[in-house]
């Protein structure tokens, strides 16, 4: 993958250097005395160390395998629905892992129906708002079960995924992305309760939604995209110019095959939270998933491949060029 061979690249740069350091190193033992030797030592070893830090600290780039872990952590803490005390367990894993990559978190509480709802979100950057969200909440039931329609779902890929793909975002996200915008990891809570006992979908995005204190230049929410056999379509409710931007970017790495630029579903998810308050937003979601609501969106459905692919186009996109001052693109819709 490509974090793993930039990663490499930056080992075989270290290595390198240190062999220059030693051929140096012995062409001047020969000509000088004690002393110079053990000064030019102490100067090439402070510039060995300086290189490995300049090299391993540039690069930082995003791991699908990294990102893989974090489903696993998740799915470990069992199905997480709205209220439920894996729920409570998810919110705390989300703010530490936040917090250890120098985020500033807040937790969004409220109660609806007697219920508490907790959005995590984490902060970082100066400029134009930009949203990244994904619902880390899971399906009280497997309603689309094929035999058992009472069990509660896993969620790896349906709430797992994408709060994994933030997560990983968090550790690489650089000054190349905070120096150009305020970007506000989201990790929406009570997405999945929809249509069980009264309750709608997107409880926890549109309460964020309502109560945002600066408009975002745009929203780009992430929801299943692990699946092994990962082909993500424009949907159609999303603002067409920022997917249109993404699936540019994909097929600019490479992931044309994954990131289909046509059509295909609408779909009703924490973005539309967002558009139907007239802001720029666009969901990234792999709908061909067969375990979707059942018991078997377990992590063995989950690819590292997948979640690096979106991954590097989201990276990608916010270390990319400077966003534009007025914060809309031409022909926004
Ligand atoms: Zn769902």
């Amino acid at each position: 993958m490509m974090s793993f061979s930039r990663e490499q690249d930056a080992e075989f740069r270290c290595l390198s250097t240190i062999q220059g350091v030693s051929e140096q190193r012995r062409g001047r033992v020969l000509a000088e005395g004690h002393a110079q030797t053990e000064a030019l030592r102490l100067i090439l070893v402070g510039l060995f160390v300086f290189t490995c830090v300049a090299c391993s600290g540039g690069e930082r780039r995003f791991s699908g395998r990294r990102a893989l872990a974090h489903v696993k952590a998740l799915c470990e803490i069992g199905p997480r629905p709205v209220g439920s005390k894996a729920n409570a367990r998810a919110v705390e894993y989300i703010s530490r892992t936040l917090e250890r990559h120098g985020w500033q978190v807040e937790v969004q509480s409220f109660a609806y129906s007697g219920v508490p709802v907790r959005n995590v979100v984490g902060t970082k950057g100066q400029g134009p708002v930009i949203i990244i969200g994904a619902h880390f909440d899971t399906r009280p039931v497997a309603d689309k079960d094929p035999a058992d329609r009472s069990l509660p779902v896993v969620g790896a890929n349906d709430g797992g995924s994408g709060t994994a793909v933030l997560l990983e975002l968090a550790r690489v996200l650089d000054k190349r992305a905070t120096d150009q915008a305020q970007i506000k990891l989201a990790f929406f809570d009570a997405e999945d309760r929809g249509e069980l006992g009264g309750w709608p979908w997107c409880v926890g995005s549109e309460h964020m939604a309502k109560t945002l204190a600066n408009r975002p230049a745009y929203v780009i929410v992430v929801d299943m995209v692990g699946d092994d056999d990962q082909r993500i379509y424009y949907e159609w409710s999303s603002t067409l110019w920022l997917s249109e931007k993404l699936w540019q970017i994909a097929d600019r790495l490479g992931y044309r095959q994954h990131f289909i630029p046509e059509h295909r579903y609408s779909i009703l998810d924490d973005h539309s939270s967002f558009l139907q308050w007239g802001m720029n937003a666009a969901l990234i979601i792999d709908f061909d998933y067969p375990y979707w609501h059942t018991r078997y969106d377990t992590l063995d459905k989950i690819s590292a491949d997948s979640l690096q692919r979106v991954g590097d186009v989201l990276e990608t996109l916010l270390e990319g060029e400077p966003f534009s001052s007025s914060g809309v693109e031409p022909g926004s819709n």
